[in-house]
């Protein structure tokens, strides 16, 4: 039995019109949606309480919608709007991100250049420097779960997708094994990590930005995970040796195994390679 998980009672559709699906992941399907009142477009997340089968999975979605609502108002975090809950759903209204996903973007360029790389991925440890502030760790960063709030130039990125975040306390451990095989960190595979698991995964999204493809791979999840446990990170092979040396600089101190070694979401945005290449540092929100 699925106890009460929103505020909100009532049917979502007394106040959102239901439009086309936009995306679906593990847990929710995605629809565009518009406010009957204001006519404002907006995104639906339902998540189906058949998939919610155990109290741990209702508890997730319930710290799913804490966790946006405590990061909410940072300007590269989709907003949340309201919370319903009817017969089999429950419904996560979100700003809407129309741009799609930063995946796709990567797909369609290969790769971005070190300038445009350096801007994304200032948001995104600006994002997660945030989280870190707050006291979540992410836990499933990757470019399916950034998106853009148009296309063109004047998209701007928001992370979402908080379904496997936690809060933390300083010196605390985690324990399970989460996220998605090419981004999850060698010390989360060892089942005792914290909020560094977060910078090595923006590690690999700064890889893939520069060069178009993950550096631990493999043809199964098992052999991903031994690549990212002791492979050699390779930064010497095409198109590396176009790659500026502060920019391998940078991917080397995300990426660097031992998670007290690692640079912190701070030292992210310090390092002089997104400094010079990452522009202007971005505004408080
Ligand atoms: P799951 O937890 O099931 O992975 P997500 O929150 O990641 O669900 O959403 C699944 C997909 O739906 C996203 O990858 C994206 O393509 C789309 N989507 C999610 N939120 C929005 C949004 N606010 N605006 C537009 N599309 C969205
Ligand atoms: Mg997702």
């Amino acid at each position: 039995k699925v106890q009460t998980v929103v505020q909100r009672q009532g049917d979502v559709r007394d106040f959102y019109t239901f439009d086309k699906q936009l995306g679906k992941g593990n847990f929710g399907i995605v629809h565009l949606v518009y406010d009957k009142k204001t006519n404002e477009k907006c995104a639906c997340k339902s998540i189906s309480k058949r998939k919610l089968v155990t109290s741990e999975d209702v508890e997730d979605v319930r710290r799913e919608i804490q966790i946006m609502n405590h990061l909410a108002g940072h300007k590269n975090i989709v907003g949340i709007r309201g919370t319903f809950e009817d017969k089999n759903f429950i419904h996560i209204i979100m700003e809407l991100c129309s741009g799609g996903e930063l995946f796709d973007r990567i797909a369609e360029a290969g790769h971005f250049s070190e300038r445009r790389a350096a801007e994304v991925m200032r948001t995104i440890v600006s994002v997660v420097n945030h989280c870190h502030t707050m006291n979540v760790v992410h836990r499933d960063l990757k470019p399916e779960n950034f998106l853009l709030t148009e296309r063109g130039p004047g998209g701007i990125i928001k992370a979402t997708d908080f379904g496997l975040s936690r809060f933390f306390k300083e010196g605390s451990s985690l324990d399970e094994i989460v996220g998605s095989p090419f981004y999850v960190a060698p010390e989360v595979l060892k089942r005792a990590y914290g909020k560094e698991a977060d910078i090595w995964s923006c590690g690999i999204i700064l890889y893939i930005l520069l060069c178009g493809w993950p550096p631990f791979h493999g043809d199964s999840t098992q052999a991903i995970f031994k690549s990212i446990l002791s492979a050699p990170l390779d930064l010497k092979s095409e198109p590396w040796p176009r790659i500026s040396p502060d920019a391998k600089d940078c991917v080397r101190r995300m990426l660097a195994r031992d998670p007290r070694k690692r640079l912190t979401a701070e030292q992210v945005l310090n390092h002089h390679w997104m400094r010079e290449n990452g522009a202007a540092p971005d505004e408080a929100f």
